[in-house]
């Protein structure tokens, strides 16, 4: 069968549903269907090829593209492939970085937002409860799951589940100054093989928190909770972080490698899914936090800067801040015999780690 004909206007096949005010009454979950018919059927047409035979990461990047963020497609597609040059200042040694695209799902930047979390809300949260009082107290992971859906969730459900559950803290009425918690608004996974008889397909919403605080009352919490969503609230738990008070910096650091841990496991199994979560969680931020955990001090441990791996000089890189342009494949630079810096650093490392002299 040919679809060709449906793409022979030009402008529906660049920009794809781009018309976002008149999809208002549209889903979410229909758009994104359409996306996808649409980019199977240019795909077809236009590159003569199966979806199915298109790389994983060019499946994903071209429905967000569909989806209306065509910057955030080109920033997917270039991520880890492509790379800026950098010559130590030094010692004159060629290297290149690799970019980061640092989307939410991406398999190559979940360690940067990892180690960026991680950065922002471990020390200042340890010692905030290492000098606090402790008696009465508790640290501990909450969550709060509402009714599975079973289709891909509005735009604005993520964001109202974090509305209600700001609420919820505030209608505790917990003693100011006494409390914090950080939170996050995720789905369920996506399983490689559907089970019988298992809702929503993993698109089930619900929130995790990391609460400090004096005691909570599970029966009060799980009453309001259904109160504030009406009816939808499904369950609200609470798993206290064992022997917190005798070692709050290891519970803390162990609760947070537990709560962001889900920013390193892979979220989805195919790229679709993948491009469907990407545009969900657009815009939306991915901690949130309250009380005492709101504006933090900052972390007083320096974050490390690039150096030369060879002669230890800082590299004159900046990381983030790269135009597109800038932006040349991997296979270019190494043409030209530059390396990685960072797995230069990584080689070195593992040399030096067996006794061995630096190559
Ligand atoms: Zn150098
Ligand atoms: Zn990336």
């Amino acid at each position: 069968m040919n679809n060709c004909t449906e793409i022979a206007e030009p402008e529906l096949g660049r920009d794809g549903l781009d018309a976002q005010e008149s999809d208002h009454q549209t889903s979410l979950a229909k758009r994104f269907e359409g996306a996808l018919a649409h980019c199977k059927v240019e795909t077809e047409c236009l590159d003569n090829r199966l979806w199915d035979e298109l790389p994983e990461r060019e499946r994903t990047a071209r429905l967000i593209g569909a989806m209306g963020s065509q910057s955030k497609a080109a920033r997917y597609r270039d991520c880890y492939v492509n790379a800026i040059p950098v010559d130590c200042p030094a010692c004159l040694e060629k290297y290149f970085s690799r970019y980061s695209c640092t989307l939410r799902y991406c398999e190559h930047c979940g360690q940067w937002h990892f180690s960026r979390l991680m950065r922002k809300y471990r020390e200042p949260i340890s010692k905030l409860i290492a000098e606090g009082r402790r008696r009465g107290k508790t640290l501990a992971m909450l969550t709060f799951t509402i009714r599975a859906y079973d289709r891909m969730p509005e735009r604005d459900e993520p964001r109202r589940l974090l509305q209600l559950v700001r609420k919820l803290f505030r209608a505790l009425g917990l003693p100011d100054k006494e409390w914090g918690c950080i939170f996050a608004v995720e789905t369920g996974h996506e399983l490689a093989v559907k089970h019988p008889g298992r809702k929503a397909e993993g698109w089930n919403l619900h929130v995790h928190a990391l609460y400090y605080g004096p005691y909570l009352n599970w029966s009060d919490g799980i009453q309001r909770w259904k109160e504030l969503t009406a009816g939808q609230g499904q369950g609200f738990y609470i798993k206290q972080c064992p022997s917190w008070r005798r070692d709050p910096e290891r519970a803390v650091r162990r609760a947070l490698v537990h709560h962001f841990g889900y920013i390193l496991k892979p979220a989805a199994v195919t790229a679709e899914r993948i491009a469907a979560l990407e545009v969900l969680f657009s815009g939306i931020r991915r901690v949130h936090a309250l009380g005492l955990f709101y504006r933090l001090p900052k972390s007083e441990t320096p974050i490390p800067g690039p150096r030369c791996p060879k002669c230890g000089h800082a590299l004159p890189l900046n990381l983030r801040a790269w135009h597109k342009s800038e932006r040349v494949p991997v296979s270019e630079l190494e043409a030209e015999g530059r390396r990685d810096w960072r797995a230069v650093k990584r080689e070195l490392g593992r040399a030096l780690a067996f006794g061995g002299r630096a190559p």
